[in-house]
């Protein structure tokens, strides 16, 4: 449905985007804001008192040397300032954090998942660690809980579905026990495109138009274009890991044949390197592949990867048209030479081949970008204007 703009709404904006300013792209003066916002002076003075009337901000001076007179006042985010909690559902683990509006992760308590683990001991250790972390700084108020949970999910309920390999659990309605335990608002996303956003809102260059690839036990994809997330009520976008590269191959969970993911999983691939090594499987770790996939022994598992990434991925780019292609999750431990071939060959094979260049790179949180990203849910509201509470005022 489409619906109008209130002042209301313009003027909650406009207090989302100096916080994003300041948060995400560390414009500490208001002078400056004014510039990049394209807002009057005055209205950034306006917004920025009630800021700091609202616990969110303080005044601080800016060390500019040569000034002649007096420095001017710069700003900075108060230490009372609002909080986030975060939760990352993987499959192994789950992990919460308490962040503040710049992504600064404070606190963190993880707690490993079990054979054996049921719906109701998985809730428990996801209220237990949030409780936990949330212990260690007890004062200062809370925006939101962020989740970020490996799929299939309803995104719009906060419902984990069915995922594959994970002690049978189905059907676990997290968004609804997190909000009866907290009263919180709770933004719920699947891990890939939590981790998309944490790119979008924090990295060093602010990528605008990229695709995040996820290489984990699954394969999955978070989409940024003009620095929003491409996001439907489904929770079922970005699933690259079932993009058909062989319609001849093996049969996928998913009912079809030759999916990305049979080929280009993380288990796959250590599998494979350990039999191409001749060591028992279990004993080659994610983060060793950068050099164990260079050995001669792994030559054909390598130019493999590099096939089947390159392929599904010159669909994706020709589909999405991104600048960049980020692999993340534990394709961070991919060679930087694959990396580099997989680059060569989309531009090579892309219609807009010699118009374009796409660069591959890898995440630049590591395999933090999820847990990272897990905040970035609330925070992506906060800067959108759409969430907002009042901070710890008079500290
Ligand atoms: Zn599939």
């Amino acid at each position: 449905m489409y619906t109008g703009i209130n002042a209301s709404d313009i003027k909650e904006r406009n207090r989302g985007l100096l916080l994003r300013l300041l948060c995400c792209e560390g414009v500490d003066s208001r002078i400056e804001m004014a510039k990049r916002s394209g807002l009057s002076k005055m209205a950034v003075t306006n917004i920025t008192a009630q800021l700091i009337q609202d616990g969110w901000l303080e005044e601080t001076h800016l060390t500019e040397t040569n000034r002649v007179g007096r420095n001017p006042m710069g700003l900075a985010l108060s230490a009372s300032s609002p909080r986030v909690l975060g939760l990352y559902l993987s499959r192994k683990q789950v992990t919460a954090v308490l962040a503040d509006a710049c992504c600064t992760i404070l606190h963190r308590e993880t707690a490993v998942l079990e054979e054996g683990e049921t719906r109701e001991t998985l809730l428990e250790k996801c209220l237990g660690v949030l409780c936990r972390v949330r212990r260690k700084s007890p004062q200062t108020p809370l925006l939101g809980i962020g989740v970020a949970a490996i799929g299939p999910l309803d995104c719009e309920n906060g419902v984990l579905l069915n995922p594959r390999n994970f002690f049978g659990i189905s059907r676990v309605p997290l968004k609804e026990a997190l909000e009866k335990e907290w009263g919180l608002p709770v933004i719920f996303n699947n891990d890939m495109n939590a981790a998309a956003l944490a790119e979008a809102l924090f990295s060093p260059d602010r990528r605008r138009e990229f695709l995040y690839l996820g290489i984990s036990d699954g394969v999955g994809a978070g989409i940024i274009s003009d620095g929003r997330l491409f996001q439907n009520n489904g929770g079922f976008v970005g699933e690259i890991g079932h993009l058909g590269v062989d319609e001849n191959g093996p049969l996928c969970s998913c009912g079809n044949h030759g999916c990305l993911e049979l080929y280009v999983s993380m288990p796959v691939i250590l599998a494979q390197v350990a039999a191409a090594l001749q060591v028992q499987e279990g004993t080659v770790a994610p983060e060793q592949l950068q050099q164990v996939l260079l050995l001669p022994a792994c030559g054909s598992i390598f130019r493999q990867l590099e096939y089947h990434l390159s392929y599904a991925l010159t669909s994706a780019v020709n589909l999405l048209n991104p600048e960049m292609v980020l692999l993340g999750h534990e394709g961070v431990f991919l060679p930087d030479s694959l990396l580099y071939n997989i680059e060569k060959q989309i531009n090579r094979k892309i219609l807009a081949s010699g118009h374009r260049e796409i660069k591959v790179q890898k995440s630049s949180f590591g395999r933090e970008a999820p847990i990272v990203g897990s905040v970035c849910c609330v925070l992506d509201k906060v800067f959108a204007g759409n969430l907002y509470c009042v901070g710890q005022v008079g500290q």
